[in-house]
């Protein structure tokens, strides 16, 4: 489904992406792991172009990311993001928050986006909170209005950079358990997070960055028992 070959990006003299060749396959759940600056947001910010590359190419589908217009808003209906902030529209309601993205750019009728918005936030278990503003609701809860938002546009992949790392810790379970379910059902998934527990239930493989390298290509269980890399025992020294 997604595929990167040779990408590298710069900022400035920093190469925070380096010569990345990988792929992800339909319904596989991808976690991202790595020391804070080794370019795992950037990674993920570049698969739905909300960052540049230098070279390289990134193909969705088999077909390169679209620089710009109306192709490019089309990617961003079909690559969900869901980021450490919530990012919800502070001034909308959390059902409209919702049905925006499905009315204006799939040109959804009110009454339908309506109704699929009230199914997904019953399926994240925030349903009874359709009428509030984001900031009346729990950061748990905003997180989980923030995967519905994204399932309603029906995406073909979701990217998730630190979904629960704003999170107090008795929120994060609540967040996990949805990812967790979405991953069952299927849905392809690209997920940055340092929740262990999230990788060995629901990872295909785990893509351990340093440095703007992708060190290690495993599965969670080679990887969380033997990994091949000094920098990988290291880092896991640190976080387990
Ligand atoms: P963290 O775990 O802290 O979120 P990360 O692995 O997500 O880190 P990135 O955010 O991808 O890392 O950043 C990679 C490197 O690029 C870092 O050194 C960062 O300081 C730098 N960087 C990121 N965004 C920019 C920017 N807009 N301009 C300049 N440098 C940037
Ligand atoms: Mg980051």
């Amino acid at each position: 489904l997604v595929v990167l070959t040779d990408v590298n990006k710069h900022y400035g003299d920093l190469h925070v992406l380096r010569n990345i060749s990988t792929s992800v396959a339909r319904g596989e759940v991808v976690v991202v792991i790595g020391p804070s600056g080794s370019g795992k947001s950037t990674f993920c910010r570049a698969i739905n172009r909300l960052e540049t590359i230098d070279s390289g190419t990134i193909t969705i589908d088999g077909k390169r990311l679209p620089e710009e217009g109306a192709e490019l808003a089309k990617l961003r209906a079909d690559v969900g993001m869901v980021f450490q902030s919530f990012n919800l529209f502070a001034h909308k309601t959390v059902l409209e928050n919702v049905t925006l993205g499905p009315m204006r750019v799939k040109g959804m009728s009110k009454k339908a986006a309506t109704d699929r918005a009230m199914t997904l936030l019953e399926r994240v278990g925030v349903a009874n909170q359709a009428q509030k503003l984001p900031a009346q609701l729990s950061g748990g809860q905003q997180q989980r209005v923030a995967i519905a938002r994204s399932l309603a546009m029906s995406p073909k992949l979701i990217l998730m950079d630190e979904p629960t790392s704003a999170l107090d810790p008795e929120m994060i379970n609540e967040v996990l358990d949805v990812m967790v379910e979405l991953a069952k059902e299927g849905m392809t998934m690209i997920v940055v997070t340092h929740e262990m527990g999230f990788a060995r239930k629901a990872a295909d493989r785990v893509l351990f960055m340093a440095d703007g390298e992708i060190v290690e290509d495993q599965t969670p269980e080679k990887f969380f028992t033997a990994p091949s890399s000094d920098r990988a025992r290291e880092f896991l020294a640190k976080i387990l």
